[in-house]
């Protein structure tokens, strides 16, 4: 390679990124607007126009590399050279660009309430069930009530589909020169860019998407094309896999959560260190306001689990990052890792935050369609007593067991089910004197018969 091309890695990210493309977007400028904006372009008036500026600049080492590559087109006529624009995204097309920390532009769109938005997704997609090619859901983005609001944390959707300004059409970088950020204009929240640093005329305009989702299928096909060198390889962020769910899975199970709501129906209040556990986290009266108790009283109780999430994750995020690492790398930096895990750790909390906060506002939404005032919605569980319990599962019209025989009676023949009744029913606990024990014992018992595989789980209970 002749000397001049022999820059570094860097330093040719550099020149491509910050030199290459400018030039670029700004000889294609002039097709703005028009819809015909070729992708790709003629390399050499591009290197031409870039040894122009930098010989004005007196810049004698970019000078050389745009003589050694237009050397290099030279010497092999036959191969076309030809530069491809990045993506289809925003230019800054302002003489002079911008500074750092600009307002560059207000993010604009539909509002939604997020019950609403996810309802019209589900209908997109109901009606598209068989579309190979489904429409997009992709230029929207949560305009967030900040926790610290005197009202507490809450979010809405706003949608630039198809009522928009040139924010929505904006692309996402790992390496962003702009941020989208929530600001208070005459009392009212909307959505800023701005700029993060200085934006030079014809670069490219863009922020950080910021996005996570649960879903690996769509983690994976939203592969991140901005090129910098810093790049993730995908514009989302995954929390639904592997170390992200670990905590969940081992300390919220189906019995844990059921706890919680049975805790919460049954106190029906919301105690002080609920509103305390609740505030702290930025949920208040904005998004908790007119709701039951019982169900205030069990999101308090979601919010410690996620507090007690928060503890625990950052080591099981850090172990697994090591763990695949290892595999690829010889020299790993510990304390660059445990950063890491931090911040994915933060936004697996902002995440379940986040929806909660969702799942609050549908189910307001649901209450409000089913009992009017959803304040006056009943707990959905309540504990029986002893006896109504035996009623429900054994004895009563219709009890589970009598449910079950009769489902399984028409696959035996009337002596083996004969046999199976009274075996059951000697297990049943109706007329003990020591009910609660007895029908603990019976469940244990029912347990094992029905899930042999699954027994060891029925000792918690
Ligand atoms: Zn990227």
């Amino acid at each position: 390679m002749p000397e001049e091309l022999d820059w570094s890695l860097s330093d040719k990210h550099w020149f491509i990124e910050e030199v290459l493309l400018c030039t670029l977007n700004k000889q294609v400028r002039h097709f703005t607007g028009t819809g015909n904006t070729p992708m790709m372009y003629p390399l050499q008036p591009v290197i031409e126009e870039v040894e122009r500026i930098a010989d004005e600049d007196h810049d004698i080492r970019t000078v050389r590399m745009c003589q050694g590559l237009l050397r290099a087109i030279d010497s092999r006529r036959e191969d076309k050279y030809v530069a491809y624009r990045k993506g289809l995204g925003v230019v800054c097309n302002k003489e002079g660009g911008f500074g750092d920390e600009d307002f560059i532009v207000e993010f604009l769109g539909e509002v939604y309430p997020t019950w609403r938005w996810f309802e019209k997704q589900d209908g997109i997609r109901s009606l598209q069930k068989n579309s190979k090619d489904p429409a997009p859901e992709f230029y929207n983005i949560y305009l967030e009530r900040p926790k610290g609001d005197a009202d507490g944390y809450d979010l809405v959707v706003v949608d630039a589909m198809h009522k928009a300004n040139y924010a929505s059409r904006i692309c996402h970088s790992c390496r962003p020169n702009c941020e989208a950020k929530v600001t208070a204009v005459d009392g009212q929240y909307q959505i800023g860019i701005y700029s993060v640093r200085k934006i030079q005329f014809g670069e490219e305009i863009t922020f950080d998407y910021n996005s996570v989702t649960e879903s690996k299928e769509e983690y994976e096909a939203s592969v991140c094309l901005c090129g910098s060198q810093i790049c993730r390889g995908s514009y989302l962020n995954l929390t639904g896999e592997g170390a992200f769910q670990k905590v969940l899975k081992e300390w919220h199970g189906i019995l844990d959560r059921y706890q919680l709501m049975v805790e919460a129906c049954e106190t029906n209040t919301v105690s002080e260190e609920d509103y305390y556990d609740l505030g702290r986290a930025g949920l208040g009266s904005c998004l908790l306001g007119g709701l039951p108790d019982w169900l205030v009283a069990y999101s308090a109780r979601l919010v410690r689990f996620i507090n007690f999430e928060r503890t625990k994750l950052p080591q099981e995020i850090l172990k697994h990052n090591l763990a695949e690492k290892r595999k690829y790398f010889l020299d790993i930096n510990l304390e660059l890792e445990k950063s890491d895990a931090e911040v994915q750790a933060e936004g697996v909390y902002n995440q379940r935050l986040q929806n909660l906060a969702i799942t609050l506002d549908k189910v307001r939404y649901v209450m409000r369609c089913v009992f009017n005032d959803p304040k006056k919605a009943p707990p959905p569980l309540e504990r029986l007593s002893p006896e109504e319990a035996v009623s429900f599962l054994w004895s009563g019209e219709g009890s589970l067991v009598e449910e079950l025989l009769d489902c399984i009676a028409p696959h035996l023949d009337g002596r083996t089910l004969n046999e199976l009744k009274s075996k059951i029913h000697e297990h049943d606990p109706s007329g003990s004197d020591d009910l609660q024990r007895v029908l603990k014992t019976s469940i244990l018992w029912s347990g094992t018969l029905l899930f042999p595989q699954f027994s060891p789980h029925f000792s918690r209970s």
